[in-house]
């Protein structure tokens, strides 16, 4: 069902989710100059010259890597454009994401599609993955060898996107890229690397929802990402 836009507001508002325009006052605001962090989270990369999607899809699917594979519904790969220039990494997947075998498809998915539309892209346009492939029991955190697990299916999938530009999203997905426990405030702000990728941290939309006074720092961090991609394509 294709929602008009006026319903798909409304639909947005009575659910308590924040809509996200573009204001051209907004888009001509520039973020604060960007801090170039000098970390790169470079982890070796075990894939194979001859990796590809098929068989990467089907190894996930059948993982019995680590306990998660018990209590799935199934694997969430990811979704969305497999030569995309933004590659988006959230946490791990939750109810809603575990039946469908999608990310982000609950509220907090609702949010960052909502944020990447003021930013101007879509869901199709960008790749959208999890640091887990599957759903920990009551969305509690990721274990360390359930991440240790799943960590190569991440960098083989960076590696066949090549992404000109890796968003963290929250605060779980950052510190695991970037192999650090300080806290998202310090890791936001500041432009980081990922085996030679630009990373850029932002705000989890499902904290979003619930701090929705953060909204603004959380627009900063999208125009940081957009900054950099720009730079890049400049070359
Ligand atoms: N939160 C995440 O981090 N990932 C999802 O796929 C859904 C919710």
């Amino acid at each position: 069902m294709i929602l008009d836009n006026a319903l798909r507001l409304q639909y947005l508002e009575a659910m308590g989710i924040d809509v996200w325009l573009p204001r051209a006052s907004e888009h001509s605001e520039q973020p604060p100059p960007a801090e170039v962090a000098t970390d790169d989270a470079k982890t070796e990369i075990t894939a194979s010259t001859t990796d590809n999607w098929d068989v990467l899809q089907a190894e996930v699917s059948n993982c019995t890597k680590c306990a998660l594979c018990a209590t799935r519904t199934q694997t969430v790969f990811g979704s969305g454009n497999k030569h995309a220039d933004w590659m988006l990494v959230g946490e791990a997947p939750g109810q809603h994401e575990d039946e469908q075998g999608l990310p982000f498809v609950g509220n907090a998915g609702l949010l960052l599609t909502e944020m990447l539309r003021a930013i101007g892209l879509n869901r199709e346009e960008v790749f959208i993955t999890n640091i887990l492939k599957c759903r920990p029991p009551n969305n509690r955190d990721p274990h360390a060898d359930e991440v240790e697990s799943c960590n190569n299916y991440l960098q083989r999938q960076q590696k066949l996107i090549q992404p000109k530009i890796i968003l963290a999203v929250g605060r779980i997905a950052a510190q695991t890229l970037l192999k650090t426990d300080a806290p998202l405030a310090k890791l936001r702000g500041k432009v980081h690397t990922f085996n030679n990728t630009p990373v850029v941290v932002v705000y989890h939309p499902a904290y979003l929802l619930r701090s929705l006074s953060e909204k603004r720092k959380a627009w900063l961090d999208l125009q940081l990402a957009i900054q950099t991609v720009k730079e890049i394509e400049k070359g």
